[in-house]
Formats: structure tokens, C-alpha cells, sequence
């Protein structure tokens, strides 16, 4: 680390003591946090110096790497490009993987049956309408109407919404750009964090995130644990960098601390 970027003494003195954890989650955000934004979803990618930061922490004993992402978790493994065993968080906090194996199912048995009953009575007003297509997602599913005629597209959005809220009251609907989305479960990345904290068995915890949602996450934290802003907006979190690459810069001085202090 160049004197240029030295760490805020706050964020120095909080790392030190982060470094010391017995066992340690350092669970982040992917896009904007590790990787810069660019215009085609599947193609961002970490920044080197993060990648490089992620491996020397993930080479330290007791000390678990994790993504937390919006992103679905088969998006999520493609662009973070990380070993297979390292727990994902996907689709703001529904879908979780802990490990190598097969992800948590996002819902039980009987959510599920919502689900395909809802999905099911939808199907045909969606078939009706040219262009319109049903896109599945873990606790639900998106009617998107992207490229169907304007006035076609409102009435189908409208009918899909009365037939849906008819049939299941405790849905959640979201309303999109061209898209209409309905899901039996509700879930944050603050959700997401906390399984990874308890399932992992963990100590303390470093959060880094840059956007709204990781506010969620970022308000789950307590204080043996360390919340990190990425950017200028508003948020809850002690601390703050400015992009991925001062983040990056942060990580690898976790790790160069907690190697020493393990190895002492
Ligand atoms: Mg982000």
C-alpha cells in the first residue's frame, strides 16, 4: 500500500482488530464492490489486485471468502470466478450456497406449490400476448413484456396483476420496466448474511458493499464486526473507500495483518 492510499486511522485501527478474529467471513458484494461496472452484465469481472487479495485470504486458516450478490447464483459463480466451495449469496439473499455442493432450496415445499399454482393460471394469459414470456426466478416468477405492443403490454401487466392477487394475497409484486414480477418469499442480503454468519459458524465478519441494498446487510452487522462503504452515497457502515480499488487495497492488507498475526 503507497502512502497515497493509506487507510483512514479509523478503518486501520478496525482492520487490526478484525485481523485477530478467530474465525473470520469476509462476505462482499461483487459488482462495484470488486469489480467495476460495465455495460455487459456476464462480462465484469474482479479487479486483478481484488482477485489477488481474495486468494491470499482464502489461503489463511480459518478465514472464509464469500459473494453476496443481486445477481442469480449461476450469474454470480460465472463473473466471480472463485473455487467452487466458496459460499455464494444470489438474488438479494433467496438463493444461498455454502459450499461445493448443491445451493439451499430458495423455498420449502409448500411456497413451491404457490408458486407452480400461480405460474400455472398465469401461463395462458402470457401465451396469448405476442412477444410476452415468463422468466422463472427462485421464489417466483417474471411476466416480461419488453417487446409487446404498448397498449397489449398494459393490459396484459393489469390482468396478470388482478388474476395473481386474486388468487394468492401474500404475494409480493414488484413493478419493473416492461416487467411484472411475482414472488411467494421475500429476502435481503441482510437475510442472505445472516445464514452465511450462522451456518459458517463465524466470529466477525467484514460486509462491503456500494449499493442500497447492501444496507441491509451492512445493518446486520454488530461489534466484533466491520461494515465497509464502498463509494459517496448515504449508508450505515463505519467506514468508507472510494472504489473497487481502494477496497481491493483493503483486503490485501487483511490479509498481509492476519497472516502475520496468525502466524506469530
Ligand atoms: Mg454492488
Amino acid at each position: 500500500m503507497t502512502p497515497a492510499d493509506r487507510l483512514a486511522p479509523a478503518l486501520d485501527a478496525a482492520l487490526e482488530r478484525l485481523a485477530a478474529a478467530p474465525r473470520l467471513l469476509v462476505a462482499l458484494d461483487f459488482d462495484g464492490t470488486l469489480a467495476p461496472e460495465v455495460d455487459d452484465p456476464l462480462s465484469a469481472r474482479a479487479l486483478p489486485e481484488a482477485a489477488v487479495a481474495l486468494e491470499a485470504l482464502r489461503a489463511l486458516p480459518q478465514t472464509i471468502v464469500a459473494l453476496v450478490s443481486g445477481r442469480s447464483l449461476e450469474s454470480l459463480a460465472h463473473v466471480g470466478q472463485l473455487p467452487p466451495d466458496t459460499p455464494l449469496v444470489g438474488s438479494h439473499g433467496l438463493e444461498v450456497r455454502l459450499g461445493a455442493g448443491a445451493p439451499e432450496p430458495a423455498v420449502d415445499a409448500a411456497d413451491r406449490e404457490r408458486v407452480d399454482t400461480l405460474r400455472a393460471a398465469l401461463a395462458p394469459l402470457v401465451a396469448a400476448v405476442d412477444g410476452a414470456w415468463i422468466e422463472d426466478k427462485p421464489a417466483g416468477f417474471a411476466v416480461h413484456t419488453r417487446v409487446v405492443e404498448q397498449d397489449a403490454a398494459a393490459a396484459l401487466q393489469r390482468d396478470a396483476r388482478e388474476r395473481a392477487s386474486s388468487l394468492d394475497s401474500r404475494l409480493t409484486v414488484r413493478d419493473g420496466k416492461n416487467v411484472v414480477e411475482f414472488a411467494v418469499r421475500d429476502a435481503t442480503k441482510g437475510d442472505g448474511l445472516r445464514i452465511l454468519r450462522e451456518r459458517l459458524g463465524v466470529d466477525a465478519v467484514l460486509f462491503a458493499g456500494d449499493d442500497v441494498t447492501d444496507e441491509d446487510a451492512l445493518r446486520t452487522l454488530g461489534e466484533r464486526d466491520l461494515g465497509v462503504k464502498v463509494g459517496a452515497a448515504a449508508t450505515v457502515a463505519e467506514h468508507r473507500v472510494a472504489d473497487p480499488a481502494a477496497m481491493a487495497a483493503v483486503l490485501a492488507e487483511l490479509a498481509v495483518r492476519r497472516r502475520g498475526i496468525l502466524s506469530a
